[in-house]
């Protein structure tokens, strides 16, 4: 829009201009943009801006074109002529002067993804009275998904990212809603790395609770766990005293817990469709290597790091064996993992449910709490609390027909 060119641009969109706004309204068909197009070029006007939408099959086209030069066709010519086009087309039209270009958008754009399942009128209006609260306005809105949630997009401009991610977070916990702020811009799209945790957020089940069922010590186990995550226990002593109770459980275990795994819901979609957009996708866990390194094989995974449980004489020895990976491992391994991605850590997106991924989700660009609890949900960027892996796409302004094409294109990971 800003190319420079010989010819006076500022004469087109100069705010002195007198112009008209073009709608039309009705049920779509092929032709219609060609139609409308070839009734103005008559007038010999330009075009100004441009945008289209179609809803259950019905169009609305605005066009922003100038008004005719006065000394040659006149705008009221303009405007018959339009009007019998339109009838003839059983289509409806609006024609409306006036002066100038769109107000210049306000400083401070973000995009807000609402999620809901479903997405309700009432959280609608309630997302869209805050944003509006907070000085935004709403610029563009469009759909995202319609599964496995709705998922639609607002384009807001006149108010910085911070506040508007505040306010909106205040109101989708009331509403029970995800929504997602982040600031617009070439940030976004550059977005080049996730980084995940495993237990409960890329599989469903906490890795130690299937070895400690197999240790029959899934009880004290879980106490530990539960205890670990609201961030009551140190996570090393916690990982410490949970792997001493397993202690003398045959390696043999191993495989029967690789294969107990349960990847969560959208898992296996959200990762095809990363990696089909060039994006890395690495895990980092509190868990284990003996778990995480067979999820990279299968999942086709840039980069793995857990705990590595001590195996001698074909047996756990009740330890682990190098650095823990705790709270701050995880974010040093984010880290890492950006360095050697060549992705800037402004650029990165971690995703993880429990207190130790809080550092590695503060530490990225973007830091999703996935059906997180309470203690990470309030700390983290954004939530998301539907059980679908996949709908942190839509977080990242990706769609679901971009999740299709995915699809398409790699059947053999399906
Ligand atoms: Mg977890």
């Amino acid at each position: 829009m800003s190319t420079p060119q010989t010819t006076p641009v500022t004469s087109v969109t100069g705010d002195d201009v007198p112009t008209l706004l073009v709608k039309i309204f009705g049920k779509d068909r092929p032709g219609i943009t060609a139609g409308l197009f070839d009734t103005l070029a008559a007038f010999d006007v330009d075009v100004i801006d441009l945008e289209q939408v179609v809803t259950r099959g019905r169009i609305v086209l605005c066009a922003l074109v100038t008004a005719p030069d006065e000394k040659g066709a006149t705008a009221g010519e303009l405007r018959s002529t339009v009007h019998s086009w339109a009838d003839a087309q059983r289509l409806q039209a609006e024609i409306i002067s006036g002066i100038g270009d769109n107000r210049p958008r306000g400083t401070g754009r973000s995009h807000v993804t609402v999620l809901g399942h479903p997405l309700t009128a009432e959280s609608t209006a309630a997302i869209a009275a805050r944003i509006t609260g907070v000085g935004g306005n709403i610029d563009r809105i469009f759909r995202l998904a319609k599964y496995p949630v709705t998922a639609v997009e607002f384009a807001v401009s006149g108010t910085e990212t911070e506040p508007l991610r505040t306010a909106l977070a205040l109101e989708a916990a009331a509403l029970g809603v995800d929504v997602a702020v982040v600031a617009s811009g070439l940030q976004r799209r550059a977005q080049r790395l996730v980084v995940m945790d495993v237990d409960s957020t890329l599989i469903q089940d906490e890795v130690i609770e299937l070895f400690a069922a197999h240790a029959g010590c899934e009880a004290e186990v879980a106490e530990v766990t539960a205890r670990a995550m609201r961030g009551e226990l140190d996570f090393e002593e916690s990982l410490h005293e949970r792997v001493a109770l397993l202690a003398g459980l045959d390696e043999s275990v191993v495989d029967k817990v690789r294969a107990e795994v349960r990847l969560t819901p959208g898992a296996r979609t959200l990762i095809r469709t990363l990696k089909h957009l060039g994006y890395q996708v690495g895990v980092v866990s509190g868990g284990f290597t003996q778990v995480t390194d067979d999820l990279k094989e299968r999942l086709g995974l840039a980069f793995a790091a857990a705990n590595t449980l001590e195996v001698v004489d074909g047996k756990l020895t009740g330890r682990v064996i190098g650095d823990v990976v705790d709270r701050a491992g995880k974010a040093a391994l984010l880290r890492r993992f950006a360095a050697e991605a060549g992705v800037p850590l402004a650029q990165t997106v971690a995703i993880g449910d429990g207190a130790n991924d809080l550092d590695m989700l503060n530490a990225a660009g973007l830091g999703v709490a996935f059906n997180a609890k309470p203690v990470v949900r309030e700390a983290a960027h954004t939530a998301v609390n539907v059980p679908f892996l996949d709908t942190v796409l839509y977080l990242l302004g990706i769609t679901r027909e971009e999740v299709e094409a995915a699809e398409t294109h790699s059947p053999e990971d399906a």
